[in-house]
């Protein structure tokens, strides 16, 4: 079974998230397959808008740090930077630059696609997750829609594609960051972090006539207006800010490799559980 689906409707490719049993956790192997597939759709002339799916009941529960296919130790092709390969070295050159090619790198080369991107977000969309939603342009939720950035409780300060002051206002960010509390689909909304919030069963009809509104577009003024406003969010800062924060991210991930039982403070996705639950 692939790890990434890809289909074409009309004007519209969905590329879909396919490891529903792990609520979609991204291992290496689906963040080169979204590669691939967004690639797909960017070649394709046909294509006017990409649709970001995930299948099943959660969007994407993050990264993945503890399902049986977690390939973090492996190489792959690497497409988003001209960083070395990470296997083989050790402590926080291994994870720098595996990070920055797999995260930061990957999240800013699908932020940069010239067409227009829409995540289709129903159920958990968490840390990771997040990054792969805050990517696309637009985001549609369903109303059981929740988001969440908990890795503060491993010590560290947000996941690698540091955006969060600049999808949601800084003093919600902190809120967000500090309790690593669900924002519910609602709030999202009220934030500005999302831009349309759905009953579950109309998420995908909803979804695709925004699609198909925008892909009635002309293809370089969709692509112009995206880049316009991409680069007004660099003007402000998110660019070079998000450098910033890769450091202090990094500085945690060593910490934790220095006083605890690895870069995760030796956290996993149950004892992430555990420790929400029991606050
Ligand atoms: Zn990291």
């Amino acid at each position: 079974m692939s790890v990434v689906h890809y289909e074409r409707r009309g004007p519209v490719a969905v590329v879909t998230m396919n490891r529903p049993d792990y609520r979609n956790a991204q291992n290496s192997k689906m963040t080169y397959a979204l590669d691939e597939a967004f690639y797909r759709a960017v070649a394709d002339d046909e294509v006017k808008v990409i649709v970001l799916a995930g299948a099943g009941k959660h969007f994407s529960a993050g990264h993945d740090i503890g399902t049986p296919e977690r390939d973090a130790h492996l190489s792959f092709d690497r497409k988003a930077t001209l960083w070395w390969d990470h296997v083989g070295k050790e402590g926080a050159e291994s994870r720098f630059a595996r990070e920055s090619e797999v995260y930061v790198g990957m999240c800013r080369r699908w932020r940069e696609i010239p067409k227009p991107t829409i995540a289709m977000v129903q159920g958990a969309c968490i840390a990771g997750g997040l990054m792969l939603a805050w990517v696309c342009d637009l985001i549609v939720a369903s109303d059981d829609a929740f988001f969440a950035d908990p890795v503060v409780r491993m010590g560290i300060p947000g996941v690698e594609y540091f955006a969060h002051p600049w999808v949601m206002p800084p003093r919600i960010a902190k809120e967000f960051l500090f309790t690593g509390d669900r924002m519910g689909a609602a709030r999202a909304h009220e934030v500005g972090m999302v831009n349309r919030v759905v009953p579950r069963e109309q998420l995908e009809a909803e979804t695709f006539a925004l699609a198909e509104k925008i892909a009635a577009m002309p293809r370089l003024g969709l692509a112009l207006t995206k880049k316009a406003v991409n680069q007004a969010e660099d003007l402000q800062g998110m660019h070079t800010g998000m450098d910033s924060v890769f450091g202090l991210h990094h500085l945690a991930h060593a910490h934790n490799a220095e006083t605890s039982a690895d870069s995760l403070a030796g956290m996993d996705p149950k004892s992430m559980k555990a420790a929400a639950d029991g606050s």
